[in-house]
This record gives structure tokens, sequence and C-alpha cells, in this order.
């Protein structure tokens, strides 16, 4: 099976004001010091696991400098050689994945890192309309985005995704619309459409309570109403099958071959070690947690010692709901006759109640592999209906 790697670069040139994520603002001594000890963890995932798939995200990735991003990469690669992951879409293959922020990039920076092993970058665009990257206080222009796709093409990508956020307050399903247009036309091989969520502790959580009577936003200072943002995903699902790219898990699109490696190996509950500030890792049935503290994490591994703050154990029950949600969340389902052998329990006895339930919402349905819908035999896979993807957070507490 296959084993991933995901290191964490905490750091940003501003706070977008929806982030929730672990990060602050880019400070080039703090950098050095948390690059020290990040190599360090590195080191002993290396010892440990051979790793299919590696992903470097933040944070901003790209805020460091040409030379240290250099020197991690370098680092990483001579420590960690890439193993090819199981089959997917019928291909081996492995995969080095960077973030990439349009207003941290240049043609150098990303000729750098893909010289050095990179293959694939995820370009965090989020909207072509400037007014709402505005709005989500982005650092970069919908033309730097552009061009951004475009520095990565030059540099050799022949693999790249865009992220995209829809449900943004003043956005409309035509400035969506042409977002997505936008993004289809720069030709990238995997699109994220992700809705925004309004986290507490964000300044977005803090603007929605109390808009300053001074801000003006074209179409309202309050996000697009529930089903403004389902008329958003739907045209979604249907634009995008109609240029070529398969809507393969609940936010995912790719052309055929370009699934994301990395992010399946999650939503199968693969293994994965996590290497940085607040990264999470699952092995061997345990999930653990490092500490989101920079100076707790420096300091643990300056003196050799581990910066995981907390562990979990993920097995019985728990294991079981786990594998459903995750599952349920790849347009193709869970595989029923993969389920029973890999967890020796019969997932429609086990879950007899809970499906019945879904099944009579229309939420779920069994269907056989090729999709069609199934009463009996093998290959069999529960999915989401295009119902259960609209209400997709409701059909997983069900299954907790
Ligand atoms: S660039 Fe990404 S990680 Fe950084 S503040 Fe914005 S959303 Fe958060």
């Amino acid at each position: 099976m296959s084993v991933s790697l995901y290191v964490h670069i905490p750091f940003c040139l501003k706070r977008c004001i929806y982030c929730d994520f672990v990060s602050g603002i880019y400070d080039s001594g703090k950098a050095n010091a948390y690059i020290a000890a990040l190599k360090k963890e590195i080191d002993a995932v290396a010892a440990k696991a051979a790793i299919s798939t590696l992903y470097i995200g933040g944070g901003t990735p790209t805020a460091l400098s040409t030379d240290a991003l250099s020197d991690l990469i370098r680092h990483i690669f001579t420590h960690i050689s890439l193993t090819p992951s199981d089959d997917i879409e019928g291909k081996e293959g492995n995969e080095a994945t960077i973030e990439a922020n349009p207003g941290t990039v240049d043609r150098v920076k990303l000729q750098a890192v893909r010289s050095l092993g990179i293959n694939r970058t995820s370009i965090g665009v989020q909207s072509f309309d400037n007014s709402e990257l505005d709005l989500l206080g982005r650092i970069h222009s919908s033309e730097e985005a552009e061009q951004a796709v475009y520095f990565a093409r030059e540099a050799g990508f022949d693999n790249i995704s865009i992220d995209l956020i829809y449900g943004i307050p003043g956005q409309t399903p035509a400035s969506w619309e042409k977002t997505l247009e936008k993004a289809v036309s720069l030709g990238p091989e995997h699109i994220s459409t992700y809705e925004l969520t309004v986290e507490e502790g964000t300044a977005l959580h803090e603007l929605l309570k109390n808009p300053p009577s001074s801000l003006f936003i074209k179409g309202g200072i309050n996000p697009p109403a529930e089903e403004t943002t389902i008329e958003m995903y739907e045209h979604t699902i249907a634009y995008l099958a109609s240029h070529g790219y398969v809507h393969y898990e609940i936010s995912n699109f790719a052309r055929p071959g370009h699934f994301c490696r990395h992010n399946l190996n999650y939503w199968d509950r693969g293994e994965y070690y996590g290497a940085g500030l607040g990264a999470h890792s699952h092995v061997e049935g345990k999930r653990y947690y490092n500490t989101d503290r920079l100076d707790e994490y420096i300091q643990a591994l300056s003196a050799d010692k581990s910066p995981v703050k907390e562990t979990e154990y993920i097995t019985g029950d728990k294991a079981l709901s786990e594998a459903v949600f995750l599952g349920l969340r790849r347009i193709d389902g869970l595989n029923i006759e993969h389920f029973s052998k890999r967890y020796k329990v019969d997932l429609l006895t086990r879950f007899e109640k809970e499906i019945r339930e879904f099944q009579e919402a229309g939420l779920v349905e069994i269907v056989d592999i090729n999709g069609l819908n199934s009463l009996s035999g093998l290959n069999r896979s529960l999915r989401l209906t295009r119902k259960g993807l609209l209400l997709s957070n409701e059909v997983f507490a069900g299954f907790l």
C-alpha cells in the first residue's frame, strides 16, 4: 500500500481573511530556524518508510526564497526516493506536489522546484475576479494568477492543479461561471473547487458579524444563499464534465490520468506521515498530531525530541466509520467487496440501518462498479447520489 509524506510550510506573506490553517507571517529568521527543525523531522520519517507521494503544502511553501526552497527539496530527495504508488487509473506512478501562491512565484522559482523533481503544482488561484480576490485578502490579482499558470507550464509542469473558491460574499453565478471559464481556458490537468466556509476566529467571521459601515461589496456582504451555492456547484459539475474533467471526489475534477494520488491515499485511509507545524500522521492505526506552536516545534526538534502533541488510536468502530465517510467522498464510492476484505466486516450488515435510511432519503445508492443500479453480485459500490453530494456533510455525520 502507498505511504504518503506531507511537509508543512507555515508561513504566508499576509493572512487571507477566511484562513484558519496553521500559518503565520513570513519572517526569514523564523523560517530558517523552522526549516532546520523540519529537516530533522523529515530525516526521522525517511528512516521509517518508503514514500510514494510527497505533498509540500502550507501556508505558502513558495513564500520561501528560491534558494531556501531548493535547499529543502534537495534535502527531502536526498533522504527519500519516491517509490511508485499503487495502480491509480490503471497506472503506477509517483507524485510530488508543491502548493504555489501566484503572488510568490516567478519563472525562476518554478523552474528550480521542477528541476529538483517536483512534478505537480497546485496553484491557489481562488478566483479570477479581482474584487473577490481583494475581499478574500489574497496577495495577487487575477492577471498574476493567470501568469503563474503560464510560468508553471514554461517550467515544465505537465500536471497543474488550480484551486478555486465559490460562495464568496458578493459572488454571483455569473462571476463564478467566468472564473470557471477562465480556469478551463488555461488547460490545467486538475481543478479543485471548494465552497467558502466561514470558520469561527477568522477575520471573515468577524467581518460578517460586524461589517464596517464604510464597506461596500457589490451583491452584498453576506455569502450567497444556499440555493445559489448549490446552483454554482451543479454548474461546476456540468461545465467541467463538458470540458473533459472527471468528477472524482466531491470537490475535485481531473483530466483522465491526473487524479491526485496523494489525496486518494487520504480518502482510502492509507498511511501518511506529516512533517512540520501542526502536521498530522496516520500510521499503523494511530493518528498523531504535531504541536501547532512554532517555538515549541523548533525547541522540540532542536533537543532531538518528538514534536507530537497528541495521539489517537483509530481502531474498531471508529476506523469503520472513518472508512465509510472518507470513501463516500469519492464519486465512485466505496467498493463493498474491498471494504469487507480489508476490515473483515460486511459493510451492508454493519451499517444496515444507516444505509437503509439514507437510501430511503435518496442520499446514497448501491451500484455496480460500472455505475449501473445493482441488486446483487460482487463489485458493488456504495456511493452518494446527486442529492447526497449536495448534503454530504449530513450523510457523513450519520455514519459517525
Ligand atoms: S495563502 Fe493560504 S495558508 Fe496563507 S493565509 Fe491565505 S489561505 Fe491561509
